[in-house]
């Protein structure tokens, strides 16, 4: 048994559709569909998600939504159309979008997120629909009926457990179901939505609930690239990822993959497959607790760029109980949250987001470390950019941070910090972000080609 995502430019367009009609009724074993709103049709169109965005924004102004109502409506009746939908669809998906118009947006916590979780509904009842129109014994399931309850937290819910029982109870279904991603609802019956691009969550919640072989994840990339494609021309891609190698590289910018979407799979032990539905023959990269193959130590260089690190050195640190504490409690009190924290006999850096900082914060910090540590030397340095070479198979080899030195010293590249957790799993260089390319294709063409 398969549960099979397909996100939005999969679903962009009745051409697009098509394709994924083709890919579900090419394995009887694809049952359980979890579709994302209409994405892109092309570079510069719009989501539906982010119409939805703009309805929302209308309406708290206090003008008329029907134009947009309408152009969304349109999106979902221009695929249906060479289908053949039933109306009736189309006449609830109308009313659906209708009604968001109408309910009222003052003291309703839910109102965006019941604004934006149309764009999935609609589109999972048009796609149960378009499958109907095509032959197969297929029905719309609202999240609500499938079980999945999730935190009232708007905008960022979070599965209860007890959810996985509820969908378990749906394994044995005859027909295909076509779930909408994105949301669930609260104990209270409110909708809820996960953080933006959250379909991928819906989909990994659906996977662990039934407790399915593989999840499918439809995109539109053959896989995950080993390294950015805008840094390396027609970079390899993954045959094969582990979930803690896939973490580090989601962690420095591997987007392909909604982040908090690894959880559910990996908790129930289910493989992910990411395949392109423009070109359904290619194996993809599947995502899977152990990886078979340790030919090459590094599956992936990502990197990550926006941080600042704060230096503190002070002479016989190491014999001062309590001295680390006392410089997170500074970082506390300032709500501060930090990334990384390399530390040597005497000194530690503290690694951290810039996003959080402003020049006057930034001076308050240090005032107040100069005081409370009286450290020998204080300094803080921006415009970092966190390089991360990433595999399990560095374990099992020897010399893959001295590869990886070599290769950053032969381009003189300044190291400015150098960070392996025990695991094993990823090294982390911090260098100026002016060298970020530079630094991504040497470790590039020292590990792969
Ligand atoms: N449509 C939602 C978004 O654009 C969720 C998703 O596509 O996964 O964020």
């Amino acid at each position: 048994m398969k549960v099979a995502k397909f996100g939005g430019s999969s679903l962009a367009s009745s051409r697009q559709v098509k394709k994924v009609v083709n890919i579900i009724k090419a394995d009887s074993e694809r049952r359980f569909i979890v579709v994302s709103a209409p994405g892109k049709r092309s570079s510069d169109d719009i989501k539906v998600t982010d119409l939805l965005v703009e309805l929302y924004h209308t309406r708290l102004e206090n003008r008329d939504v029907s134009a947009l109502i309408e152009t969304i409506f349109e999106r979902y009746q221009e695929i249906g159309a060479p289908f053949h939908v039933d109306e009736a669809i189309l006449n609830q998906i109308r009313q659906d979008l209708q009604s968001l118009a109408d309910i009222p947006y003052e003291n309703n916590p839910h109102f965006y997120d019941t604004v934006l979780a149309s764009g999935e509904d609609n589109n999972a009842k048009l796609i149960a629909g378009i499958l109907q129109a095509e032959g197969e014994n297929a029905r719309y399931v609202n999240p609500q009926e499938l079980g999945m309850l999730v935190t009232d937290e708007p905008q960022n819910a979070r599965i209860l457990s007890k959810s996985y029982t509820s969908i378990y109870q749906w394994r044995e279904s005859e027909e295909t179901l076509v779930i909408p991603g994105f949301f669930g609802y609260t104990e209270a019956g409110e909708v809820c939505t996960f953080s933006r691009g959250g379909s991928d969550i819906s989909g990994a919640i659906v996977a662990a609930g039934l407790k399915v072989d593989l999840y499918e994840n439809f995109t539109d990339v053959d896989g995950i690239f080993v390294a950015h494609p805008g840094y390396i021309h027609h970079p390899e891609s993954m045959a094969e990822v582990t979930y803690r190698e896939m973490r580090e590289l989601a962690y420095a910018g591997f987007t392909v993959f909604h982040e908090e979407a690894l959880m559910p799979s990996y908790r129930a032990k289910i493989p992910v497959v990411i395949k392109n539905t423009n070109n359904p023959s290619h194996p993809g990269t599947i995502i899977k607790n152990e990886r078979s193959n340790h030919d090459n130590p590094v599956v992936g260089i990502a990197s990550d760029e926006g941080f600042s690190m704060i230096y503190i050195s002070k002479y016989l640190m190491n014999r001062e109980v309590g001295f680390t504490l006392r410089v997170l409690e500074i970082l506390r009190d300032f709500n501060l949250n930090y990334e990384h924290m390399p530390s040597g006999i005497d000194d530690i850096s503290i690694i951290l987001r810039a996003n959080q900082l402003n020049p006057e914060l930034e001076e308050e910090l240090l005032r107040k470390i100069a005081y409370e540590i009286d450290p020998d030397e204080l300094r803080i340095t921006h415009d970092l950019t966190m390089v991360v070479v990433v595999g399990e198979g560095m374990k099992h080899r020897v010399g893959t941070t001295a590869e990886s030195t070599a290769a950053l010293a032969r381009k003189s590249i300044n190291i400015e910090m150098i960070n392996q957790g025990s695991s094993e799993v990823s090294i982390m260089f911090g260098i100026h972000k002016e060298r970020e390319q530079d630094a991504i294709r040497t470790l590039y063409y020292t590990f792969f080609e």
